[in-house]
Order: C-alpha cells, then sequence, then structure tokens
C-alpha cells in the first residue's frame, strides 16, 4: 500500500521482477542508493551503493531483474512496491529491436536492409509512452547501440521545451536524475503546445525533421542500424490520430507499439495491414504510470521552460540582455486562426496559408513569451531551419525601444531572426 511523508532512512527489499515507485516530494529532498543486487531506473542501471539525489516531483521506478535492496532517505508524496509489471514484455520488444539491428549492422551496404528499427509509440495521455521511449533507448545503449530519440510531443517532450519537436542521438543509458543530456539535440520550434493551433505548421516542421534525419542516417551506417525510437502525443482522436498515421508515414516507422488501447490498435493494424514491413504491436500499459491532469501539465510546462534557462538543479545562471528593437527581426508563422475549410464557400482557399512568415512588430504583448532563435541567416530559410535555442521576453521599453531578455548565456545571439508563437512562461 501507499505510504507517505516518512522521513527516515529506510531500506526496502525488492524481490525479483519487482519495482518500487515514488513520488518525490515537492519541497523535501529525497536521496536512495542501491544496497544490494542490481536494478534500474527506467531501463538505467543504478551504480551499487552511491546515494542518488532526486529533484522533487519526479516520479520514477526502481525495477530489479533479479533481486534488490534500496536504501531511502528523505520524504516522498508515495512510495510502494508493486510485483505486476509489464516488464518482461518491454524487454522482449528489446530483445527483437536488438537482433533487427544486428541484422542491419551485418549488411551495411544495402540501403533497404542497413536501416535499424524505426519504433514509434503510440497511446493516449499517461499510458506510459515517454517512459517505454526512455527504457528502449537506455538498453539499446547500454549494449552500445546509438539510436536517435525522435520527440514529436509539443506539449510534455522531454528533449528541450515544450512547443518543439526534437531529436537527439542517446549515446549512453539515460541518467535517471538528469534526464536526456541538452549536447546538440536537433530542434525545431512549433511556439505552441498543442498542434491543433497550426496544423500544417506542425506537420511542416516533423517532415523536415524526419528529411534531416535521413539525411544524417544515410552517412552514417552506425546510427542507421541503430535505428529511432519516436515518441508521440497523446492526442489519438480526429486530427490527433491524423497526425499518428502523418508521423508513421513521414519517418517510415516499421514498428508500432501501442500502449493501453485495444482500439488504437485495431484501427493503426487495420489501416496498415497492406504494409509487410510494418508491425503493430500492443502493450500493456504499467500500472505505475501517474496521471496528470491539465494543470500538472501546465505546471510541468512551466518547470520544463525554468529548466532551460537555469539549469535542472538550478545550477545554470541565465544572463539578462538589453538591446535595440532594431537589433531584432521577429517573426510568427501563419496568419491567425485559420478558417477551417469546411466553413468556406465552396471552391474558396483558406485565405491565411498557414505556413507564412508574418513580421511582428515589437509591442508588449512579446512580454512573458518564449521566442527561438532561429539558424537561418536567410528568411526564406526560417520556417524550414532548426533553432539553436531560447530567448525569455522579461521587459520591453517603448519610450527607448529597448527590449530585455534573459538567455542561457551572455553575448550576442547565433541569429538575429526569431520566431515568436504563444508559448509563455511566468517566472516564478
Ligand atoms: P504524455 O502523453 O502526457 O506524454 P506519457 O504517456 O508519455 O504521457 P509518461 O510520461 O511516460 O506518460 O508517464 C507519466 C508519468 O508517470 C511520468 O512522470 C513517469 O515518470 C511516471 N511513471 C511511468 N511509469 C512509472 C512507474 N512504473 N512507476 C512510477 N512512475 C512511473
Amino acid at each position: 500500500a501507499a505510504t507517505g511523508g516518512s522521513t527516515t532512512v529506510r531500506q526496502v527489499k525488492l524481490e525479483k521482477e519487482c519495482e518500487l515507485r515514488v513520488e518525490a516530494s515537492a519541497d523535501s529532498p529525497l536521496r536512495l542508493r542501491l544496497l544490494t543486487g542490481t536494478a534500474e531506473i527506467f531501463g538505467t542501471e543504478i551504480p551499487p551503493g552511491i546515494w542518488l539525489n532526486f529533484p522533487p516531483r519526479l516520479k520514477f521506478a526502481v525495477f530489479t531483474w533479479y533481486g534488490a535492496t534500496i536504501e531511502m532517505d528523505g520524504s516522498t508524496e508515495t512510495d510502494y512496491t508493486a510485483d505486476e509489471t509489464p516488464m518482461i514484455s518491454y524487454i522482449n520488444v528489446h530483445a527483437v529491436l536488438d537482433g533487427r539491428r544486428n541484422r542491419a549492422k551485418a549488411s551495411p551496404s544495402d540501403s533497404d536492409t542497413s536501416q535499424g528499427p524505426r519504433v514509434i509509440v503510440v497511446g493516449p495521455t499517461d499510458s506510459g509512452k515517454s517512459t517505454l521511449s526512455r527504457m528502449l533507448l537506455s538498453w539499446a545503449a547500454k549494449q552500445g547501440w546509438k539510436p536517435t530519440f525522435v520527440d514529436l510531443d509539443i506539449g510534455q517532450g522531454s528533449i528541450t521545451i515544450p512547443g518543439c519537436v526534437a531529436a537527439t542521438p542517446i549515446e549512453l543509458p539515460i541518467d535517471p536524475v538528469e534526464g536526456i543530456p541538452l549536447e546538440m539535440p536537433m530542434v525545431y520550434f512549433f511556439g505552441h503546445v498543442t498542434p491543433s493551433a497550426n496544423i500544417d505548421h506542425y506537420k511542416v516542421l516533423v517532415k523536415e525533421l524526419a528529411q534531416t534525419l535521413e539525411t544524417q542516417f544515410s552517412g552514417n551506417a552506425e546510427s542507421r542500424a541503430s535505428g529511432m525510437v519516436i515518441n508521440t502525443m497523446g492526442w489519438i482522436e480526429g486530427v490527433g490520430y491524423e497526425l499518428l498515421l502523418h508521423a508513421i508515414d513521414t519517418f517510415n516507422a516499421t514498428v508500432i507499439l501501442v500502449l493501453g488501447q485495444e482500439k488504437l490498435c485495431s484501427m493503426l493494424k487495420d489501416v496498415l495491414k497492406n504494409r509487410p514491413n510494418v508491425d503493430v504491436v500492443k502493450l500493456q500499459k504499467s500500472g505505475g504510470v501517474v496521471s496528470r491532469n491539465a494543470k500538472v501539465r501546465q505546471k510541468a510546462r512551466g518547470y520544463r521552460i525554468r529548466e532551460y534557462f537555469y539549469g535542472p538543479s538550478n545550477d545554470l545562471s541565465p544572463h539578462s540582455n538589453v538591446v535595440n528593437f532594431s537589433d531584432l527581426f521577429i517573426y510568427r508563422i501563419g496568419g491567425g486562426p485559420q478558417a477551417p475549410r469546411s466553413a468556406l464557400p465552396i471552391g474558396a482557399e483558406p485565405s491565411a496559408d498557414p505556413t507564412r512568415l508574418v513580421p511582428v512588430s515589437i509591442s508588449r504583448d512579446l512580454l512573458h513569451l518564449v521566442l527561438a532563435v532561429s539558424y537561418a541567416k536567410e528568411q526564406d530559410q526560417i520556417i524550414s531551419s532548426n533553432v539553436a535555442g531560447f530567448i525569455y521576453v522579461t521587459d520591453i521599453d517603448l519610450h527607448r525601444k529597448k527590449i530585455t531578455y534573459l538567455a542561457p548565456c551572455a553575448g550576442e545571439l547565433p541569429s538575429k531572426n526569431l520566431i515568436v508563437g504563444t508559448l509563455t512562461w511566468i517566472e516564478n
């Protein structure tokens, strides 16, 4: 049963194939170490004897294949032991993927067979998609593969701040505390936390990301054989479902893992039945997945943005910069809200091109918005360019025509071309 609030140092004995599920509390520290046996957190083995410090609110499980003793120090929101987990089915998927990577590696010269598995994880919100993606990546990295992690979840992604689609190679098992290393992710900025803000723009970015990766793979046999793991949004109805199909096509996914929904699984099996090289596999959702309501999700997005500027353990100091309005060129994508085609007279085209680049004049409306710094040198490349990073607008002085913003570091931005959407953040 769940216990909460205990602050003493305590030991937990885990039998084989069991897990300790923990929710760190919001305001007091929690640390944990492995005393005996072996255990992993979402696919990454934890080192014996060393205290791991967990940030507030982190929800995780310590799983053991063969048995372990864990020591915990600090208070938790909840912690309990579970003996029923879907881990065996997940590791079996890993074993199949591993076999396919080996086969791909064995035929490096053939462009078709040298491609390792392209896995896409789909399912409703809170089905454990991000967690399964993470386990598959860490298990693969442990065996020396360098799979590419693609995160299409603009609401609760794990590579960078919300509002982005992104990809990064995973070369080491993902650190249970630090998460995905932020070295060189490939990031495209959408600027909104739901794709419905501009469906066409979202699709354009997914396509750009896929094409960039395709080019990288063609010159890198190791990445190609390692394949990719694609995490998706929990929006699986209507347009959300169409976007899933779009992602499956665009990335040429070969393995579709459906978490916790029969209906979605049978729909996908049905539409993909004529593609012999695509496997649709249903997997059980873990009972440990913690549901998050809209408010919790919104808060989590705020923490993600904060983390970008201040670091996961508050160890970075972002820089406040002041520049002239004329030093920056700010654009948004698309012309205002889109009228649905069905609302227009027959034959009429929607007037506002959803992927049009619109210059934005600097006003107080930009206050508290998070903007992306494009890598594009020319205006017409902005839509198809990835971004270098983000800034946060903290003051607009209309009188002196100065804009104050927070950036991860001091000095000039890598480009003057900035993209704005509706992504806001209130620093607290
Ligand atoms: P979304 O659709 O919102 O992206 P998701 O399907 O990707 O959600 P996850 O992010 O994987 O779901 O899981 C939700 C939360 O549950 C996360 O905080 C994760 O760390 C936690 N969680 C997942 N599995 C377990 C587990 N076995 N024990 C404890 N916590 C878990």
